[in-house]
Formats: structure tokens, sequence, C-alpha cells
């Protein structure tokens, strides 16, 4: 099974790695960078060199099947065949994408932190995400939540990830109750991230290491979807 290196250290930008497998459009490694689509974050896009050769990555998955992570590329003939297993490549994320995704993620923690109603779906992107609430009565402010994003963005505040048994988390059936995303079942071991004083929850995506590393946010807007169900848009705020 890969090595998902990128829980070692989100910020490595560049591996080396042994190609363990090559399949009709994708190629796997004994260890990756390249983090995998899951929970509302798109997969990683980057390179492979091996030698002065350059072959592009243009999405990252795991087999519904095998669990193993597949990094989908489109290459000629001639650089298809550099690609056999046992292979040594080096491994480059496309960095500002992917950091990008770290802070719209970590984001998507405090906006889940903010409103107090359970989480329905929600999705990462590069330049806007959006995060689904069952509201229930609760009235949402977009300039509110805004400032109130920013605030806490702005906070010197250091996260932290830990790996806790099922079992242990069982245990704890009132921090169950107040997390708005349940800890997976039958998974054994489940990570945890906790981001001191606003959340805690279990989450498997890639997160920027302090909160201070976010750009400016704003709430884009807030869509009825349904009587109880709001759709939050979040952006950054990018001045020209
Ligand atoms: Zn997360």
């Amino acid at each position: 099974m890969t090595e998902a290196y990128y829980y070692e250290d989100a910020y490595t930008r560049s591996i080396s790695a042994v190609v363990t497998g090559v399949f009709n459009d994708s190629v796997t490694f004994d260890r990756t960078i390249f983090y995998p689509l899951g929970g509302g974050q798109p997969g990683d896009q980057g390179f492979l060199n091996i030698g002065d050769d350059q072959i592009m990555i243009s999405d990252t998955r795991r087999d519904p099947k095998t669990r193993e992570i597949l990094h989908f590329f489109a290459a000629p003939p001639e650089q298809r065949s550099l690609l056999a297993p046992g292979a040594r490549v080096q491994l480059e994320l496309d960095w500002s994408r992917r950091f990008r995704h770290m802070q719209m993620h970590t984001a998507m923690h405090l906006l889940g932190a903010l409103i107090d109603a359970p989480v329905t779906g929600g999705q990462v992107g590069r330049d806007k995400s959006r995060l689904d609430f069952d509201v229930g009565d609760l009235a949402l402010d977009k300039s509110a939540l805004t400032l109130q994003i920013n605030a806490l963005r702005e906070q010197s505040v250091s996260l932290e990830f830990e790996t806790v048994s099922e079992r242990v988390l069982d245990a704890q059936p009132d921090l169950i109750r107040t997390m708005s995303v349940k800890p997976p079942r039958g998974v054994g071991d489940v990570r945890m991230v906790r981001i001191p004083g606003i959340d805690y929850q279990p989450c498997g995506g890639t997160h920027v290491s302090k909160l201070e590393e976010i750009q400016p946010l704003m709430i884009s807007k807030i869509e009825n979807k349904g009587r109880q169900n709001r759709r939050v848009h979040l952006t950054f705020e990018e001045r020209e």
C-alpha cells in the first residue's frame, strides 16, 4: 500500500518514489505527496520527473476496490515506457493549487465551528468552496460571518494532529456529540484534527499548520437550498 506522505508533512512539494504499478492511465508508487480526492477536497495535480522527461499528473484518486492511490497521467508511448515497476521518479506537486486547497480546507473547519448546525455536505476548490448546513431556525448573516471567520484566521493558533482508536472515541460519547462530522466506523484508527479552542473532529484532508497562513476570506453568498438548508459560499478576498 502506498505510504501517504502528505500526512507526514503536508508541505513537502517534491519527493522521490518508486513505481509499484502501471495501469491504462494511472500509476502507483511506494509513497506519494499527492492527496487523493476525498472529504470534499480535490485530488492533487503535478508532474513526474524522470531524468529529462516530465509527465503531467492530471488527478489523484484512490482505487475504490484496492484503496491504492492512483496518479492519472496522459503520456505518449515513448514516455510511457519510462514508467515501469521499479523505476525511480521524482514527484512534484502543483504547489500553488494544493496550498490553496489547504487554506480553503482549514477555513471550512473554521466555518463549521462558527455555524452551530449539522454539516450536510461540502466542496473545497482552488478559488471558492462551499459548505452546506441543516440550519433549522438559525439565521445566517453574510457580513457577520465574514468578520468572524477572518477574526479566527488572524489568531496565532497551530493545528494539532493525532491518531485515536475508535474504541477511545466510543468511550467519549459527549465529545462525538459535539463534532459536526462523526468519526468513521469500522476503520480502527481515526485521524483527528484539532484547532485548539475552535474545532476538533476526524478529518483526512490536508491543512495549513497555522491559521495565520490562510489568506483573507469572504463569505460571498448564502444560498437557500430548501427550507432548512443553507449553502455557504467561501472565497479568498483577493485585491488587485
Ligand atoms: Zn480537515
